[in-house]
């Protein structure tokens, strides 16, 4: 996942694409996956320390793209720890191939999943799972038809690009936003129902943003949408003022059933408010 995130944060152009294959060889079963993209490409001699914590390929990179420069570092160690190995090849400006290989048992009396989606939704709804979802009301709308207007804070091209996509095509009104200012500072200009904020972004991050619009008197619902899903997170999320999380990668329907309800609850609440500030100061009806 790590692997999948990087290829597409480094990727302005061009594709990222995973291939997964079973290998045998002098009788030992390994699975190997390669994750290969046409990005910015890392320099031969830079190739190693990438897998050092805390190095990234160079220290522009932070200011462009965030990051800590710990997550290739945990990756090979994970690998390492499965039997496996992590090794990666580059060429500057035409992109890199990250190999991934595990030490897998025979897959002879392994049931292929026949259906990955109920394994996603299943998941998505297990209260026990560092959830996919939380602060998610537990009745989810099956309808996925939405009106309104959406702020999407998110620097990811990838990423923008799909749920401006997703949510379109289900009939809300998307704005986009590359990071946590251009993402406050929309919000200020124009109304939104619904925020939908990615935590890791250059210039201002998503708690920080989040913070300063709740500071700003914003009560709309703010959703985490986020590759930093640990527990902590979650709870840095929800400390910053945010409704509830969404892990990434975005499951499709999770995000528009998530967004659905987010949206009711945003209209009802604004309804309230709207008839409460009547009822309060009825001769100020124009001005609510
Ligand atoms: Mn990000």
């Amino acid at each position: 996942m790590n692997l999948v995130g990087n290829a597409l944060k480094f990727t302005d152009q061009g594709s990222v694409r995973v291939e997964c294959r079973f290998l045998r060889d002098n009788g030992r079963e390994r699975l190997r996956i390669d994750v290969i993209d046409t990005g910015v490409g890392i320099a031969a001699d830079r190739l190693e320390s990438v897998f050092e914590p805390f190095v990234q390929a160079d220290n522009t990179i932070t200011r462009r793209f965030g990051g800590t420069g710990l997550g290739l570092s945990i990756s090979r160690n994970i690998a390492e720890a499965l039997g496996g190995s992590l090794r990666v090849a580059s060429e500057v400006g035409k992109g890199t191939v990250f190999t991934l290989e595990i030490a897998a048992d025979p897959l002879s009396n392994v049931t292929p999943i026949s259906a990955p989606l109920q394994l996603t939704r299943a998941n998505a709804n297990a209260s026990s799972a560092p959830a996919a979802v939380s602060g998610v009301p537990a009745k989810l709308t099956a309808s996925a038809t939405l009106s309104g207007k959406i702020l999407v804070v998110e620097d990811g091209p990838i990423n923008q690009k799909l749920m401006k996509v997703l949510l379109e095509r289900a009939g809300a009104e998307v704005t986009l936003a590359e990071n946590g200012q251009v993402g406050v500072d929309a919000a200020m200009q124009q109304s939104f129902d619904l925020i939908l904020m990615d935590m890791q972004m250059p210039v201002m991050d998503g708690c920080t943003a989040t913070r300063r619009l709740r500071e700003l008197g914003f009560e709309i619902p703010i959703y985490a949408v986020t590759a930093n899903s640990m527990p902590s997170d979650v709870e840095e999320c929800l400390a910053a003022g945010c409704t509830g999380h969404m892990a990434k990668p975005i499951v499709h329907e999770l995000l528009l059933k998530v967004v659905a309800e987010a949206l009711s609850e945003s209209k009802v609440s604004q309804a309230k408010a709207a008839s409460t500030a009547r009822d309060a100061a009825p001769e100020c009806v124009g001005a609510v």
